[in-house]
């Protein structure tokens, strides 16, 4: 696909316990949802949405665990996470300084940040283009009313 050229979005997160925190320049034309089953496993929910950072921009501060996974493709990719919430931060190459992939749900901007292409659609949990039709509340009301 042709992405729509866009200026470096700043961007700003941290992880759940706040331990960590990083700001980033990244490419808000290219957000992807990727429904692979590493995705769905590694952050525990039906995909994960992420947006990659303009090579270099990435800055993080604190503490982070890596975690390496080697791809079919043969590349490895590292995935990066506070140590103490676990909360998932990024995917980098080998190089920490080259393209970061940033998880979309860290970064203050996330309600703008909205995808432009959904990937691996072979693994998409049968359900999950559906829940527009399922009921809601505002909070957890619903979990009294069962
Ligand atoms: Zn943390
Ligand atoms: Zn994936």
């Amino acid at each position: 696909m042709t992405p729509t050229h866009t200026p470096p979005l700043p961007v700003t997160g941290r992880c759940h316990c706040g331990a960590v925190q990083l700001r980033a320049l990244v490419d808000a034309s290219r957000v992807f949802v990727c429904h692979c089953t590493d995705c769905q496993v590694l952050t525990g929910s039906a995909y994960r949405v992420v947006v990659p950072a303009v090579a270099g921009s990435c800055e993080v501060t604190g503490p982070v665990s890596r975690y390496a996974r080697r791809a079919d493709s043969g590349a490895v990719r590292y995935q990066v996470f506070c140590p103490t919430c676990g909360t998932p931060l990024m995917a980098t190459g080998a190089d920490a300084q080259g393209l970061a992939t940033l998880r979309v749900g860290v970064l203050d901007q996330r309600a703008a940040l909205a995808p432009v292409a959904q990937l691996w659609q072979r693994s998409a949990l049968p359900w999950v283009q559906d829940l527009r039709d399922v009921p809601g509340c505002a909070q957890q009301e619903l979990l009294q009313a069962r």
